[in-house]
């Protein structure tokens, strides 16, 4: 990876940079930092003593447009940055040599969509 990538690297939750956080755990195309983790530890121990054993998911049903429309640039942040990893994980496979064709299967596309979509056209 290029000497950049901890600049590059966002909390996908909060959107910090991992220079900016003691630690960062990367997902398939997403990461988590420590303050985050901290955080949802805290939440499931709250959880735990209220005995909610319900599924709580962000619910649009109890927010306002205003809040919505504050979620969106966030969703969209975060589509970007596996956007971006993916390609990152993708280049890699090219400078192995991996076959458009192979990277193509891998995502369930064709050969030619994976070109046209990941091509390094710098
Ligand atoms: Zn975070």
């Amino acid at each position: 990876m290029p000497d950049d990538w901890k600049d590059k690297i966002r909390c996908s939750f909060c959107h910090k940079k991992s220079t900016d956080v003691s630690k960062v755990i990367a997902g398939p195309g997403v990461h988590i930092c420590n303050e985050c983790i901290g955080l949802c530890g805290e939440i499931l121990e709250a959880e735990k003593l209220a005995e909610s054993t319900e599924p709580r998911l962000p619910a649009w049903e109890s927010m306002s447009e205003d809040q919505i429309l504050d979620h969106l640039p966030k969703i969209a942040a975060v589509q970007t940055q596996v956007d971006d990893n993916l390609r990152d994980w993708v280049g890699h496979l090219r400078t192995r040599e991996v076959s458009w064709e192979r990277i193509g299967a891998s995502l369930g596309m064709t050969r030619q969509s994976a070109w046209e979509r990941f091509r390094n056209d710098s």
